[in-house]
């Protein structure tokens, strides 16, 4: 039985948009895995590291048959053949692929954390996710995407959908 994985992406180096698309396609050839649901894009203001370009993010859907830790596996070989080298925490990145969802697994271990440990408080992965799953219940909180993203504060970084058709399939 696949299981449904709930993916935040996000890129703030070079073609932002081309990276995002790149990697979903990456995925989405992989025979392992199927996108399912791709979101819209926003236009991301960082969080943490001020100094580096705004960021362009999104959520997609998956279906896959692989174990949590293949599939993350399957998530860094993308961004590690996109060019992506791991400098500074939070700096900028090529492109970034964490796993939201997996299914309603709740996981803790030293290499992965899932339901992802920032969902609930990040209205770049939130408001993409609402768009694709508003009614996905988190295992750990009980509550529905919509809630939670109802839930956050109103002050924070700033998120703009971005109207642009730009996944076609
Ligand atoms: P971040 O996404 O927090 O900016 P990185 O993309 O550099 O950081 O990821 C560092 C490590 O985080 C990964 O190698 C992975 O082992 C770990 N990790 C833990 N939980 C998750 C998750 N839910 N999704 C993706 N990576 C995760
Ligand atoms: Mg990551």
């Amino acid at each position: 039985m696949p299981t449904i994985v709930h993916i935040g992406f996000g890129s703030n180096m070079g073609d932002r948009t081309g990276n995002c698309r790149a990697a979903l396609k990456y995925l989405d050839k992989s025979s392992a895995a199927e996108v399912v649901k791709v979101s819209s894009l926003y236009l991301t203001e960082p969080v943490g590291f001020k100094e580096q370009d705004w960021f362009i993010n999104g959520a997609a859907e998956i279906s896959t048959g692989l174990s949590s830790l293949d599939f993350l596996g399957l998530l860094l070989e993308t961004e590690n053949k996109m060019g992506r080298k791991r400098v500074l925490r939070w700096g900028p990145r090529i492109i970034d692929l964490d796993i939201l969802f997996f299914g309603d697994e709740i996981i803790s271990s030293k290499d992965l954390v899932v339901p992802h440990i920032f969902l609930q408080d990040r209205r770049f992965v939130l408001e993409p996710l609402f768009e694709i799953a508003p009614d996905k219940i988190h295992p750990v909180f009980g509550k529905t995407v919509a809630e939670l993203l109802d839930s956050l504060p109103p002050e924070g970084e700033k998120v703009e959908k971005l109207e642009t058709g730009w996944w076609d399939e």
